[in-house]
């Protein structure tokens, strides 16, 4: 006997899940369950909050592209300010990485607002990069900051106010197919869907599992970020923030103060993520070699997972072999700037729909995020 009958069942809260309930629940009858009191207690509420359409891998450069008119041009009533707001993103590079350099802009210097930038151009843009650092740079003049929470509340209340609903602090311990069903099961409730998102982040190969679905090689990789005070007097506000070539650290910006981050990449188990105590040391030495900065004192600091599958690419359709069960994973580093035309891809998918063709105008391929692109080993199997 079940609790509630859906016609779709999003299994997790964050960005991914609260994005695509949102999209879904237009034409259907939704609900999103999150085993936190606080959706979005996880990746999603530890980002560092960057809109860059220049970051990750093709499909999600050309999804992030895509989700720009989202961003910019909300539904009426979905956020009380502007979701996006000016930053800019400048790479840069010591002497030894400027063929890194070139490699980059050669990737991306196609694309509008994207421009070289030479060493005495850096100090103007960057004013605490030192002088003896970095060489050269590329900038990404429309890269910007995004408002993470009112995104991801404004996906809850549209949610809700088309009729869906969000159960939080029930975690899915079962999934049971049956006559066509899907029963999941939390401590309290039982919920009956014919359709299940798979939108539990760190957790999706474990959800996989429940389902008997053979899980995708998902990577959770943990990332820390640092938050310090900007130097006496120096109101940071307008610049941009500086990244490392080779992603070996950045420095942002953030209302006042400086968010920095060594951009580690520590597998890990799905968990509460907290900073180890080394990656905040390692943080604040890389920082301090590229920026005229003493860090004093660290304000705050906080990590979260950054989950990946072997291509870095997301994962979004329905799995080949198991009835009823779409994936939306593996968005990386890169799951909030995607969102938004990551979960209109999904919903497309999901109500049997071709993909938004704005999507594929932008040179998007399909097979590029289908879960059968990957090879895929049960842990039985590997015995
Ligand atoms: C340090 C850091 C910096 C980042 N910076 C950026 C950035 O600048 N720009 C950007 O676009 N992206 C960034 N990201 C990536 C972005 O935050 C993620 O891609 C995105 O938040 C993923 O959202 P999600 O919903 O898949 O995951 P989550 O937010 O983790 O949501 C998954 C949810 O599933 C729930 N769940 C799991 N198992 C179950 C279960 N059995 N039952 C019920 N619920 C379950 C979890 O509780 C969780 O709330 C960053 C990430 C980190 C860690």
């Amino acid at each position: 006997m079940s609790d509630g009958c859906f016609d779709i069942a999003v299994i997790g809260g964050g960005m991914a899940g609260a994005s695509v309930a949102y999209e879904l629940a237009a034409d259907a009858n939704v609900v999103v369950i999150e085993m936190e009191d606080q959706p979005g207690y996880h990746t999603t509420g530890r980002s560092a909050a960057v809109f860059t359409e220049t970051y990750g891998p093709a499909p999600i450069r050309a999804l992030t592209r895509h989700s720009r008119a989202f961003f910019e041009n909300p539904p009426d009533l979905f956020c009380d300010s502007g979701l996006l707001n000016p930053r800019g993103i400048l790479f840069v590079a010591r002497e030894d990485q400027e063929e890194n350099l070139d490699t980059l802009y050669r990737t991306i210097g196609s694309q509008p607002g994207i421009r070289r930038v030479d060493r005495s151009e850096l100090s103007v843009l960057s004013p605490l990069l030192r002088r003896d650092y970095a060489v050269a740079g590329v900038l990404e003049e429309g890269a910007r900051d995004i408002d993470v929470n009112g995104l991801h509340q404004g996906y809850l209340r549209g949610l809700r106010q088309r009729g869906g609903q969000v159960i939080s602090g029930a975690e899915v311990e079962s999934l049971e197919r049956d006559a066509g069903d899907w029963k999941l099961r939390t401590r309290r409730e039982t919920y009956s869907a014919p359709v299940v998102v798979n939108a539990a982040g760190a957790w999706a190969d474990a959800v996989a599992a429940l389902a008997g679905a053979t899980p995708i090689g998902l990577m959770p990789k943990r990332r820390t970020i640092v938050i310090v005070a900007a130097p006496e007097g120096i109101d940071p506000d307008h610049w941009p923030g500086v990244v490392d070539v080779d992603e070996q650290f950045y420095l942002k910006p953030d209302a006042g103060r400086l968010l920095i981050s060594p951009a580690d990449e520590t597998p890990s188990e799905p968990c509460d993520a907290q900073p180890e105590e080394l990656d905040i040391a390692i943080c604040v030495d890389r920082i301090q070699r590229a920026f005229d900065l003493e860090v004093q004192r660290v304000q705050n600091s906080w990590a979260g997972l950054r989950s990946f599958v072997a291509d870095r690419s997301p994962v979004c359709g329905f799995d080949p072999d198991v009835d009823g069960f779409f994936w939306l994973a593996g968005q990386g580093g890169y799951g909030i700037q995607s969102a938004p035309g990551l979960s209109q891809l999904a919903a497309a998918l999901i109500a049997g729909n071709s993909m938004p063709t704005e999507l594929g105008d932008r040179g998007f391929d399909l097979s590029d995020v289908s879960p059968s692109r990957l090879e895929r080993t049960r842990v039985t199997d590997r015995a």
